[in-house]
């Protein structure tokens, strides 16, 4: 990377979507695994917040920052569920990594694929903590942008073989279901999300819907399950039965963030839940007995980002996909940035 004080790399869509190519889908999401790993290990480190929100009818724009002291990173991101109804994506992303000591950019990109990615990493690292021993098969409930990322990265990262999908709208299992042909997967599409359940040890939820919607009632679910609930992450929208949450050890990243707009929100302030950074340093327990059912009450968090920035900005160090963004104005004095400007007419 060979970036000067006044340019910054940009990592475009077209150069993510290369980069994430030449890499390898399973082993970016793996990579970006570590990252978070890494960094929910050293999680007292970290600025946390729950992140910015600003709500309207049909949907949110969210920031979404965070800090280790040394890089400081953001997210932009919005979750609009009725937009792939005119033919918009749910979830669109950027964002950006600077220096803490001089406060200036050193990476900008799209983070739309890069948060498909870590969300699929994320999902994959909980699972590892948390799935009964031996699970094979995934119920994945809720087959649309993020769906194909979350199932490889439980293939890669927790060695499942077989994934059952199940979509309120056949084409998206349809979909789902040709995108995951000859990755190695047995996909089996399912007429409901009672069928999917059938033999499935994990069980992930994505969907989307701004409401506080049923997508698993208590009765789908059997002792011992680990489910990742990642599609409920605003106030009003959830995906699970209260009664399911009142039966499961509930793990969470930041529980500020999560009561507000995770699955929990359904529950009292003091609920008890688990902070995964916790169990991934052995201060707390994961799964204690083959007949607990586990939940990750997934909402996405700005570590999970940084990671993912960190990851990035270490991969276009020996990568030629990225471009050099003229964003920082840089006058040979600091303080001459009018005479600056002035000067430019010359070059005009
Ligand atoms: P998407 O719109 O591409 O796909 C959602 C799918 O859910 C659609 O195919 C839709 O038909 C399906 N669906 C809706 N209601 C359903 C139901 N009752 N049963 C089964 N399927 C149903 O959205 P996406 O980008 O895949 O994101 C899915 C959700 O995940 C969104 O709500 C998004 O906000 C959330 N999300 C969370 C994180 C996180 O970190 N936790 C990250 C990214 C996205």
């Amino acid at each position: 990377m060979a970036a000067d004080t006044n340019t910054v790399p940009f990592v475009s869509v077209e150069n993510m979507m290369r980069l994430v190519l030449d890499i390898g889908v399973e082993e970016a999401i793996a990579g970006i695994a570590e990252c978070i790993e890494e960094d929910f290990r050293r999680w007292p480190l970290f600025d946390k917040t729950p992140r910015v929100a600003s709500h309207s009818a049909e949907g949110v724009i969210e920031l979404m920052p965070t800090s280790d002291g040394i890089d400081y990173g953001f997210k932009y991101v919005n979750g609009h569920p009725k937009n792939t109804k005119e033919g918009l994506q749910t979830v669109v992303a950027f964002g950006l990594l600077s220096s803490v000591e001089t406060g200036y950019p050193v990476l900008m990109t799209e983070m739309t694929v890069l948060t498909a990615l870590r969300t699929a990493a994320m999902s994959a690292v909980a699972t590892k903590y948390l799935a009964p021993k031996g699970a094979k098969c995934l119920a994945m409930i809720g087959n649309g942008a993020q769906s194909e990322f979350q199932a490889l990265a439980l293939k890669r990262i927790c060695g499942i073989d077989t994934v059952r999908l199940y979509d309120t709208d056949k084409g998206a299992t349809e979909k789902c279901a040709r995108n995951l042909a000859n990755t190695g997967l047995a996909v089996i599409p399912c007429d409901s999300a009672q069928d999917a359940m059938n033999g499935a040890g994990i069980i992930t939820t994505c969907t989307a819907d701004k409401k506080n919607a049923t997508i698993l009632s208590d009765n789908m679910i059997g002792a011992g399950v680990h489910i990742n609930g990642i599609g409920g992450d605003c106030p009003g929208k959830t995906e699970l039965h209260r009664d399911i949450l009142l039966r499961s050890d509930i793990f969470v990243e930041y529980p500020p963030q999560t009561r507000i707009e995770g699955e929990i929100q359904q529950l009292e302030a003091d609920h008890p839940v688990t902070e995964l950074w916790e169990v991934m340093t052995g201060a707390k327990p994961g799964r204690t007995n083959e007949n607990q059912i586990t939940l990750f009450d997934g909402v996405g968090f700005a570590i999970e980002d940084f990671s993912a920035l960190r990851w990035l900005r270490d991969q276009i160090a020996t990568s030629d996909r990225y471009i050099l963004l003229d964003v920082i104005a840089d006058p040979d004095d600091p303080r001459d940035l009018y005479g600056m400007v002035q000067r430019e007419k010359d070059r005009m």
